[in-house]
């Protein structure tokens, strides 16, 4: 039984970063490792916060867990110290919690009870109670193997390691089914490789838990580009069912400011895959932000990734702009669509560190030199109007331009759905108007047999829907298999 009261004798304290000065120096995670036992401690007061609601709002719903975890479960586990069973109910939803308690921006804290006023001190702290759990179940070794009792003699192919991949294929491999990864980079992970900054997650987060995937029976293949390296004809001849879990990776570009074509204006996704292959090993980055003046462009995750890795690369500025206002409120104001928490706009770690935010601003033109190579940005006070059929239009608020040094611009305003490539067309798959792939209710695509799930889906998202919606198409693709499934399905497609 929670302590109802808990809240009111403790405050919300998140998890303790290392001094800025320090984490500047190296690309590890922005958080300090801490010792377990003053951890443990500091987390189960933490966990003790939790009121385990009559209707828990942070568990599920539109607001929300997607997956559904079990949030006031294992608080109270936690509470009472009991970190293995806590350890079981949140793998009892959830693949990866390693992953979401480092990069899930928390909608369940969001939807938490007690973030409806400052007064009850913030939501529960439930990113750090999961990562903790999550870090304790490998230290103490409560992540273990799980492999199927029987095997289907069934086969199936995932196409992408990203996080939705890594989830599909666990959930069908422990229902029995033979399945293999094809990965077309040198290395596992997707996105959780290559676009998050090792800063966010070190990449022996991920490793460690590829090894657990392997131990249970799922294949990989890397440096596979199916639908090139491997035929459709050969992918229907070896498999029972395809699933797709190719992301949504085709950057939004800026088709409309002048001078975009300038040297030195890139596309956020080609200064992060460089960046963090550096931090693997593959020598230094291609696109440096060092002893450069660098603006980011768009006010999102991938903009804070762009951020804290130029920083960390030398920049001698980091400034990142946003068109919209900085809301006061998640709940009164519906106008910037970049992620928020409760009452602020969410500042990530990168943000503390250096560099500047602007808001209400978009750049009028990039300035170039004799060589073509971008050096200044124009800047103008801008606000963003919505017609009556939504549609958002960027207004100039002045005819004032202020000019800002600019080396490097970083685009990092989203992402138009899919690359495009040969395996779809061969496929037969049909795309939605957002170009993303379309399925049915049941995740199958327009082509018979073949799923699709996360990114490749629904759009480029939160790495916690990726996870849900790979646990959901494996109960779909085992259900074509087999004619029934006992695997969970947290989410329906959108
Ligand atoms: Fe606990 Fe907040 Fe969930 Fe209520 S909404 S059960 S207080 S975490």
């Amino acid at each position: 039984m929670a302590d109802p009261q808990g809240f009111m004798k403790h405050s919300r304290s998140d998890a303790p970063k290392r001094p800025k000065p320090e984490r500047l120096q190296d690309w590890n995670e922005v958080y300090l490792a801490e010792e377990p036992a003053e951890r443990n401690a500091a987390v189960r007061t933490q966990a003790t916060r939790c009121m385990d609601c009559g209707i828990p709002f942070c568990h599920s719903g539109t607001a929300g867990c997607p997956l559904g975890n079990l949030i006031p479960e294992w608080n109270d586990l936690v509470r009472r110290g009991d970190w293995e069973l806590a350890s079981d109910r949140l793998h009892a939803t959830n693949n990866f919690p390693e992953f979401t308690g480092r990069l899930c921006p928390a909608p369940c804290e969001a939807a938490c009870v007690l973030s409806i006023s400052h007064d009850a001190g913030g939501a529960v702290a439930i990113k750090r109670v999961e990562e903790t759990i999550a870090d304790m179940s490998w230290e103490n070794g409560y992540v273990q193997p799980s492999t199927a009792a029987v095997s289907s003699g069934k086969r199936v192919a995932v196409v992408g390691s990203g996080p939705a991949g890594l989830a599909a294929a666990q959930q069908l491999t422990r229902a029995g089914h033979e399945v293999v990864v094809y990965e077309r980079d040198d290395r596992l992970g997707g996105l959780l490789r290559y676009g998050i900054p090792e800063f966010k997650m070190e990449k022996k987060v991920l490793d460690r838990r590829l090894s657990q995937l392997r131990r249970e029976g799922t294949k990989f293949v890397t440096g596979c580009e199916v639908g090139v390296d491997i035929t459709v004809e050969q992918l229907r001849a070896e498999f029972d069912s395809v699933v797709l879990a190719v992301g949504a990776l085709r950057g939004r570009d800026d088709k409309t400011t002048p001078g975009r074509e300038l040297k030195g204006v890139h596309l956020a996704m080609d200064h992060l895959v460089p960046a963090n292959r550096a931090c693997e090993g593959d020598g230094p980055s291609s696109i440096s932000a060092e002893g450069k003046h660098v603006i980011v462009i768009g006010g999102g995750d991938t903009g804070a990734d762009c951020y804290g890795t130029a920083t960390r690369q030398g920049a001698l500025s980091v400034t990142q702009l946003d068109q919209y206002p900085m809301p006061p409120s998640v709940r009164d104001d519906d106008r910037s669509p970049w992620p928020v928490w409760p009452h602020i706009l969410r500042t990530y770690p990168a943000h503390e560190e250096a560099g500047e935010r602007r808001f209400t601003v978009a750049v009028r033109r990039f300035v170039g030199d004799d060589d073509g190579h971008v050096r200044f940005i124009e800047l103008q006070q801008v606000r963003v109007e919505k017609d009556s059929s939504g549609r958002r239009s960027v207004v100039p608020q002045s005819d004032e331009i202020e000019v800002l040094p600019a080396d490097m611009v970083l685009l990092a305003i989203g992402f138009e759905g899919v690359e495009h490539m040969r395996l779809l067309d061969d496929l037969g798959i049909s795309l939605t108007s957002r170009g993303t792939i379309s399925c049915g209710s049941d995740w199958q695509t327009s082509a018979p047999g073949v799923f699709v799930c996360g990114d490749a889906h629904r759009g480029a998202s939160l790495v916690v829907w990726a996870i849900a919606e790979g646990r959901s198409v494996a109960n779909a693709v085992d259900k074509f298999l087999t004619g029934s499934s006992n695997l969970p399905s947290p989410v329906i497609p959108n």
